[in-house]
This record gives C-alpha cells, structure tokens and sequence, in this order.
C-alpha cells in the first residue's frame, strides 16, 4: 500500500490513525457484530457514537451550554437557504462577499429576502479581505454573513468584521477545527465537514439558541430545514448520515489526543509558513494573496506562465504530491495544507518546488 500526498480542496485528506481505525472497525463495531453502517441510528450504540461526537466537539471548540450542535445534511450550500429561512426575521441581512461561496451563499439569500452586499473583494479577484471595521450595515439587518475562510482564493478573515451589534453568521467549511474559536462572537457557525473534519454528507451547525425560530420565516420552508425540528429531534429528525457522523467523532478524539486547537492552530501556522516563505524567497513560484490575510488551510499560487503551471502540476503528481491544480476560476495551482497533512508532505512538497525551479530555471 502506498499513499500520497494528497493536497486536495476537499474531499481531503484525514488522519491516517482515524482511517485505520475506522477499517479495524468496519465489519464488527466493538463486539457488536455489525458495521456502523449497518446499524440502526435508534439503538443505543448509534446513540452513545453521537452524543460522544457532539461531547467531544464542544469540548475541542469551548461550545457554551447556550449553542446547539446540530449534525446535517445537504452540505454547506443547504444552509446557504437554511440560514435566511431561519434567521430573516426582519427579511435583511448583509453579507461580506469575498469569494464564490460568500456569492453563492448571497445569491441564495436574495431568494428569501433583502440580501445587500456590505463588502466585496470582487475587484481584485478576491485576492484579499476588505476592511470591515466600519461598514455601512441595515440598521434593521438580522445578521451579517461572512465565509470565514475563502477555500477557493486562499483568503481568511484574520479579525472577525465589526457587526455594529448584529448577529454574525459564519460559513466555516474550510477552517473548520484548525484554530480556536470564541464561539460567544457568533451566532451561527456551520460547515460541511468534508474540509477539515470528516467525510462528505455531513454539515455541523452551531446555532445560539435564541436564534432558532419556533418556526422559519419563510413560508414553506422544508422541515428537513427547519433548525427548530432538527434541534428538538438531536439531528434525528430523519435517518442522519451515521457513518460520516462517527468519522467525524474519530477525527474529533485524533485532534484532542493532538492537543486540541491550540496545537493545531500552532501546528498549521508551521506548516503555513514553511510553504508561505518558499514563495516570498522563489523567483518562479509566488503567492496569489494579500500577505495579511493569507489563509492557513489553502495556498493558491502561480509562476505567470500556464504551461509552467502545467508541467508543475504533471510533474509534482508523478512524484506523489496529488490536487495541486488550482481551482477552475483562478488557475494556476492551491496547496490545501488541512490539519491531517504532516508536516512533512509540505517540507517535501517545498523541496520538490525547489527542484523544479533549479530545473527550469
Ligand atoms: C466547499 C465549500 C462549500 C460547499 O460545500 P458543499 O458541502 O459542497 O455544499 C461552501 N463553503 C465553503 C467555504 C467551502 O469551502
């Protein structure tokens, strides 16, 4: 068996002790003769797996008692719906647009009320987080919209926007897990977990309960998207997607047994700078991002020339660095650098890109 390195956007890599794990597991969960696939989401067993899950995250993230924890499905782009539909009280909201999920989540908006625009970094590729300290919000705005961290563009919101007291909602797919968090300066957090934290199929929602409406404002809104229905039923309303569930709760014990985030915050900052300071010293290769906002998870960066880039791609593929083609919009290449890389796939990552630029200098 050999295994590469795999610099994916997600679906990503994971830990490889929780895939092992996970194996050792497959066909008889603890004695109980069955695989968590195979086992109904009512039986204590079930129970026990997601109630640890959710435990062991609010201790890893300090959850107040105050917030939920729901475990969902229909990926991130759901809640781009989810989140007007049960936030819109007032039928507004502003929303910092600084890549195309921020776009995607804003355009979905648009739909169930009056999404404005606050804040774009549109004009230069996304390549940067405006300044947010004192933006022009709707008095009557029930929540200001931020993905917190730019997957595509490689971007991260280093300081959180001045809300002028509105609540903030945060589309954290891409950071999720990879540095501590104040959950009490928000009052949504959600991601799909297939980033940084699990398989595709599972989406974690942190909601402050004040905000979960008795019912949605939007007339007709699916139950399935009701966070009401899903909090009273422990994310059971339906069949929830079981397996990815207990993936994520394994990936959950591996980052405590790490440390927890301060451990990962310090160990992505090492592996971040190693790959930010090959670029800033490489007369080939450099980065595509404000140096102040340059995200630790996702490094998109470019020689200028696209058939360098082609032959980078090719070349880093057939020594076993896998996804390093950047994304569709943008070009060139993105090093995803998630909490389940070692170290070491990115000390030797940069040592190969140091090769190919001796070598074609
Ligand atoms: C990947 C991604 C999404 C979309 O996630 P799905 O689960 O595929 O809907 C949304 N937001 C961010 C920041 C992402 O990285």
């Amino acid at each position: 068996m050999s295994r590469v390195y795999n610099f994916s956007a997600g679906p990503a890599v994971l830990p490889e002790e929780v895939l092992k794990e996970a194996a050792e597991e497959m066909l008889d969960y603890r004695g109980c003769g069955m695989s968590v696939m195979e086992m109904s989401h009512r039986s204590k067993m079930y129970q026990q797996i997601i109630d640890e899950a959710e435990q062991d995250l609010r201790d890893l993230m300090n959850i107040p008692d105050n917030y939920k924890v729901l475990f969902l499905q229909g990926g991130a782009s759901q809640q781009f719906a989810a989140v007007p539909m049960n936030l819109m009280k007032n039928g507004k909201a502003a929303y910092i647009v600084t890549g195309q999920w921020a776009k995607k989540a804003y355009q979905e908006a648009q739909k169930y009320g009056e999404a404005v625009a606050v804040a774009s970094s549109a004009d230069k590729t996304f390549s940067y987080i405006p300044d947010c300290s004192d933006l022009d919000i709707p008095e009557d705005a029930d929540y200001v919209y931020i993905c917190q961290n730019n997957t595509i563009y490689g971007t991260l919101f280093h300081e959180l926007p001045n809300t002028k007291g509105h609540e903030l909602v945060a589309d954290v797919s891409s950071c999720f897990l990879s540095e501590p968090v104040d959950v009490t300066k928000y009052g949504v957090i959600y991601g799909g977990v297939q980033k940084n934290v699990g398989p595709a199929g599972v989406v974690i929602a942190i909601i402050r309960e004040d905000l979960i409406p008795e019912t949605p404002y939007v007339e007709n809104t699916p139950t399935m998207l009701s966070w009401k229905i899903q909090a009273d039923n422990g994310s059971m309303y339906n069949t929830p997607p079981c397996y990815g569930i207990y993936i994520c709760g394994k990936v959950f014990k591996w980052l405590k047994k790490m440390g927890g985030l301060e451990a990962m915050k310090a160990l992505n900052e090492k592996k971040a700078a190693i790959l930010y300071d090959f670029l800033d010293s490489s007369k080939m290769f450099k980065g595509t991002v404000r140096k102040e906002d340059r995200s630790l998870m996702n490094v998109p960066f470019i020689t200028g020339n696209d058939e360098l880039d082609a032959k980078f791609v090719a070349e880093a593929k057939k020594a076993g660095f896998e996804n390093l083609k950047g994304h569709r919009s943008v070009g060139g290449m993105r090093a995803s650098i998630y909490n389940a890389m070692p170290i070491e796939g990115v000390e030797k990552l940069v040592a190969f890109m140091k090769k190919f630029e001796e070598e074609n200098a």
